[in-house]
């Protein structure tokens, strides 16, 4: 069985005293029950990272980065490793995300290093993939993620497989209010779950959680996250905002 993944990402928002406002409105507004049903995890911005893990250190709430670069340490200004990651307090690094492919020209052979420095450093990568609503008038979205999947993915171990995490993120979808339906979030999904048992077998693609991210809200969530193949979300901007992050908690149970 497949334990739902909420992870919220904060992108370029929030100070240290709102982050930590917003921390610990999470941690008061969730109860442990839903904690034992559901993991919940949140990306801050770097700056913050360290401080927002050794607040959340005890609570049922993951910390995850926004992304890193896949040398360990050197030469690289502006740049974040790994092991930098881990040793502020993170557990998960979202990776490929869409606005670091079309904002930092982020290549399927880059995520696919950063994949792998992720997994050497024991974090679990949050590996994203999408098609830009352009690529889906065209017919191409099987194509589109299939290019991705591979890329990404390549020569990694089913073993490595197992630890990671997908989000399929519609491009369209992310902050434009436009949400994929739930069946149209389902059937990308699937393909992604064949996809998985093709390269990696039926073992590895029943546990791989694979979560929606696009305009999910407490509205919308629900019927997105009852779809057989979704295990979760990746949220944007409603996770800046602890009563909605809350409220799509509440409804992944
Ligand atoms: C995201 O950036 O991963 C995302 C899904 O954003 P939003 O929820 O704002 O669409």
């Amino acid at each position: 069985m497949r334990i739902p993944l909420i992870a919220g990402n904060w992108k370029m928002n929030k100070t240290i005293g709102e982050a930590l406002e917003l921390a610990k409105a999470l941690h008061y507004g969730l109860q442990y029950p839903e904690a034992t049903k559901l993991e919940i995890v949140v990306a801050p911005p770097y700056t913050v990272l360290n401080k927002v893990a050794e607040f959340l250190k005890d609570s049922f709430i993951g910390v995850s980065a926004q992304d890193l670069f896949w040398e360990d340490s050197g030469a690289f200004t502006g740049a974040i490793s790994a092991p930098m990651i881990k040793d502020a307090g993170a557990e998960y690094v979202i990776i490929g995300h869409s606005e670091r492919r079309q904002l930092f020209n982020e290549t399927d052979a880059s995520v696919n290093k950063k994949i792998k420095a992720a997994l050497k450093a024991s974090l679990i990568p949050i590996f994203c993939v999408g098609e830009t609503l352009q690529e889906r008038e065209a017919g191409k979205v099987n194509a589109v993620i299939g290019t991705q999947f591979s890329g990404g993915l390549e020569s990694l171990t089913t073993e490595d497989m197992a630890k990671m995490v997908i989000a399929y993120e519609p491009v369209w979808a992310i902050g434009t209010g436009k949400t994929a339906t739930p069946e149209q979030a389902e059937e990308v999904h699937s393909m992604i779950r064949k996809m998985l048992v093709e390269k990696f077998g039926q073992t590895t693609a029943d546990i791989v959680r694979v979560l929606y991210g696009g305009s999910v809200k407490p509205s919308n969530s629900k019927e997105l996250l009852s779809q057989p193949n979704i295990d979760g979300a990746l949220v944007g901007g409603a996770s800046l905002k602890a009563e909605d992050f809350v409220g799509i908690i509440k409804n992944a149970i």
